[in-house]
């Protein structure tokens, strides 16, 4: 374990171990500005004397890896980040409420359209990505800026070919490239009815019906996709009696196989606009990775891409940050679509959501809070912890309020 230090006017210095800190802290040396990660601030105008440090991050679309080493390959911070991943349902939720609303109001108004300032504006990247983006940027700031005195930011990149993970045949067929799954016909419909040799795929033509439909298996509204192989064929009294409930189709899961891998490609052109840093390309980390024989975490990839190459790497701690992004605020004003009930947004009995509280020495966070004075708590999953009796304030303890993340602490068991 080590415990991170910062100068008097905050610029990180190096960390040292938990016994030097305990006696600069009794001596009154140095005050704590943060527990987790354990932080203390000198009191007195020290050298700036730092080694050179390395971050090394593996970015992922949903979770994030950081390690940071010094010179000696000996790792010194490990963390793991989780980015939002509920924007686009909030937003499509959000939609639903305006739709509904501006039909409900129906004094007259003028046709509007072509309105959309944010579909022609330069640079512009959807909340989505913008999100994932925020949440690596915003760890790697708090690193460098808090915690350790970071001189070289190494970033893990891998570009991903959607086309070739339809079809790895690719791989060995280079020149098939231009002449993908739909060469040669008009549109996805034609291939999809050619494909499906022009019977309705229910009934095989029994049904003697002659108009055929294509039809969505995962629906669009349940983010199935137009690609081929979310469509079928169906005659238009089949397509009926599916959409009445007559039968159902077995759903094939093809929601998001490509959507992570795009998301990664605008993420990596996204850092490369706006920062300077190394680039390490995948291949390399795994390499590196089965070389040393290191497990396949997100932190340990990015031990991996950081690395330099001649030296066993060393932990020097054991403890993994995890970190899960959370929305700053609740924005939900009322209970219910047209309740005028107002929903509390501040303190509940001196609790807020998302504050980190210590119930029976676990360290957990408030996942619910209720009018009669009980708690819901959870643990950094978001997973409800089933204490019994119920949590009350009474009985807890609160550690710190509500930040953007929520942080937890994990060991290493050595092997
Ligand atoms: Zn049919
Ligand atoms: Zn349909």
């Amino acid at each position: 374990m080590l415990v991170y230090v910062q100068h008097k006017d905050g610029t990180p210095l190096m960390p040292c171990k938990p016994s030097k800190a305990r006696k600069l802290l009794r001596d009154k040396k140095a005050k704590c500005v943060c527990r987790t990660p354990f932080t203390i601030r000198l009191n007195w105008d020290s050298t700036k004397h730092v080694q050179k440090l390395v971050l090394g991050v593996d970015m992922g679309s949903r979770n994030s890896g950081f390690a940071v080493r010094n010179e000696n390959n000996q790792v010194v911070y490990l963390s793991e980040v989780e980015s939002k991943q509920d924007i686009v349902g909030k937003m499509d939720t959000r939609r639903s409420f305006r739709r509904v609303r501006r039909n409900r109001k129906t004094r007259y108004r003028k046709c509007r359209f072509l309105n959309r300032k944010n579909s022609t504006k330069d640079n512009r990247y959807p909340p989505s990505i913008r999100s994932k983006y925020d949440s690596i940027w915003k760890e790697i700031k708090y690193i460098c800026c808090k915690i350790l005195p970071i001189d070289d930011l190494v970033i893990e990149t891998a570009t991903f070919d959607p086309h070739l993970m339809q079809n790895y045949k690719l791989a060995f067929q280079p020149w098939m490239y231009q002449k993908g799954l739909k060469f040669g016909y008009r549109n996805t419909a034609h291939y999809v009815l050619k494909r499906d040799n022009y019977t309705c795929q229910k009934c095989r033509g029994k049904k003697k019906d002659s108009r055929l439909q294509i039809h969505h298996v995962l629906y669009r509204n349940q983010g199935g996709s137009d690609r081929a192989n979310n469509l079928i064929t169906l005659c238009s009294t089949c397509h009926r009696e599916l959409h009445s409930g007559l039968f159902s189709l077995t759903k094939r899961n093809t929601k998001s196989l490509l959507s992570h891998a795009t998301h990664m490609n605008v993420l990596q052109s996204m850092f490369r606009k706006r920062i300077q840093f190394r680039e390490i390309v995948g291949s390399f980390t795994k390499t590196v990775r089965q070389y040393f024989g290191i497990p396949k975490e997100h932190c340990f990839d990015a031990i991996c891409c950081s690395i330099k190459k001649d030296i066993v790497p060393e932990l020097l701690t054991n403890r993994i940050f995890q970190k899960k992004c959370i929305g700053r605020g609740n924005y939900k004003l009322t209970n219910g679509i047209r309740s005028e009930k107002f929903i509390p947004k501040g303190k509940i009995n001196g609790f807020k959501r998302w504050d980190t509280v210590l119930h029976k020495n676990i360290r957990c966070f408030v996942k619910g809070r209720m009018s009669t004075g009980y708690m819901v708590l959870c643990n950094i999953l978001g997973q409800k912890l089933n204490f019994r009796p119920m949590p009350k304030p009474s009985t807890t303890k609160r550690l710190s309020s509500r930040k953007s993340w929520i942080i937890a602490e994990l060991v290493i068991q050595s092997s």
